[in-house]
């Protein structure tokens, strides 16, 4: 069984947690191509291929980072355009601008795009209208739905595994592949990335991921502001000094340790794979 690494590209001041005013991000200290360096040069001691959500705001600022992860052989799918939660925009806005960051990235790639990642796993219960605009603006997979609920977003009950999503009894033409959990009884324990790879011992990590791997591929994310302990500090809230900034010395060692650990393919490979069961969400 072979693994999915997935790479949301965002700058550290893009994050919902600092929830910083869009019109004073051309202020702040850009870390992102440090990061996505560091990440790179990790996968490359493996020849690992990893799937990259792109931000249309990175992508327009920095078209070369995305020139550079395309020609090294990564897969690039959309992060959106501004970053801004799927649950918080209405259906025209969100469709504007996961346009505009999809024809953004396929100009600069000169590939079509095909994979998208809303922003902080928010697509849940109230905003599965997105599905609809993900398959019609022309994508074959979202992953964008977490399967436990935080103050921030996801969704309870919802698969674990890749699926075809069945809506009001229509089975879309995409495919959803969830955040990577470990079932405990009917819990929905997370491991596999961001603020839970941050915290977690990297022996728990890679027993989680066993466990899941003897049903199932899993799907590891990490953000390139993970791996920059140097990177500008704001404290918004009490709460954003943990999540944001607790453990960042300790992504890239991880991410290191994954990839000697475990076999990973992309997030297009996994979708070509094979069959995936149609499972009916509700609103
Ligand atoms: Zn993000």
């Amino acid at each position: 069984v072979k693994n999915v690494l997935t790479i949301d590209v965002e700058d550290w001041y893009h994050t919902a947690d600092l929830n910083l005013d869009a019109n004073r991000w051309h202020e702040y200290e850009s870390r992102v191509e440090y990061g996505v360096n560091n990440i790179l040069e990790v996968l490359s001691t493996k020849n690992v291929r990893a799937t990259f959500f792109i931000l249309g705001y990175i992508a327009k600022e920095k078209p070369h980072i995305v020139r550079k992860i395309s020609e090294l052989g990564h897969e690039i799918g959309s992060h959106g355009y501004w970053h801004r939660m799927v649950s918080l925009q209405s259906v025209t806005e969100f469709k504007e601008e996961v346009e505009a960051s999809k024809a953004l990235l396929e100009d600069i790639t000169c590939k079509k795009v095909r994979l998208f990642r809303a922003p902080s796993w928010s697509i849940g219960a109230k905003s599965l209208w997105a599905l609809d605009i993900i398959e019609e603006l022309g994508f074959t997979c979202d992953s964008s739905i977490q399967p436990f609920v935080t103050p921030l977003s996801g969704m309870r009950g919802a698969p674990t595994f890749p699926f075809y999503p069945v809506i009001n009894g229509r089975r879309l033409g995409i495919i959803e592949v969830p955040s990577t959990v470990l079932k405990v009884g009917g819990l929905h324990v997370p491991f596999s990335g961001g603020l839970y790879l941050r915290v977690l011992p990297f022996s728990f990590i890679s027993y989680a991921l066993k466990r899941v791997n003897r049903n199932r591929p899993g799907m590891v994310y990490v953000h390139p502001w993970e791996t920059d302990p140097e990177q500008p500090r704001i404290f918004k809230t009490p709460i954003c000094r943990f999540t944001h900034y607790y453990n960042l010395k300790t992504t890239l060692h991880k991410l290191k340790n994954l990839i000697h650990s475990f076999e990973f393919f992309t997030l297009g490979e996994l979708v070509e794979s094979g069959d995936f069961p149609s499972v009916e969400i509700y609103q």
